[in-house]
């Protein structure tokens, strides 16, 4: 049976006793700094694995920071699927009205008129998310 990394990274969680929230909600800022620090350190790893090339090297890295990632999400109580498809949404509704890429002269992705940004937000309330005073819910 295939295993989403997100239940993946919550049994780790779960196995350790690290935290998982039930809901959107801000983690306590050491929580928030000490993941900081956790994903920092692999993004340099990673840096270091992509300086030397080693390709095993590179693709352990990628999935440290994929790993930590989705931790920091669970932390947070966010379902980051549901996060990363709205983004994937957004980012697909960049093709033109022909189904085909617009893109800049050094190559960069541009937005098409059928542009629609992601609307995080509204993912997050649907998670069971109520925004605090001065957090975002557009
Ligand atoms: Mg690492």
């Amino acid at each position: 049976m295939h295993s989403s990394i997100q239940d993946l990274v919550r049994d780790f969680h779960r196995a350790f006793g690290l935290d998982v929230a039930p809901r959107p909600a801000t983690a306590a800022l050491q929580l928030s700094l000490h993941r900081q620090d956790l994903l920092a350190e692999e993004v340099a790893e990673l840096a270091e694995a992509s300086a030397v090339g080693d390709l095993d090297h590179i693709a352990q890295e990628l999935a440290d920071v994929v790993y930590i990632a989705y931790g920091t999400a669970l932390v947070h109580g966010i379902d980051l699927d549901a996060v990363i498809a709205e983004v994937h949404r957004a980012n697909m509704s960049k093709l033109g009205p022909d189904g085909r890429p617009t893109l800049r002269a050094d190559g960069k992705v541009l937005k098409g008129p059928s542009y629609r940004a992601p609307d995080v937000s509204a993912v997050l309330r649907h998670q069971g998310w109520t925004p605090g005073p001065g957090e975002s819910s557009s």
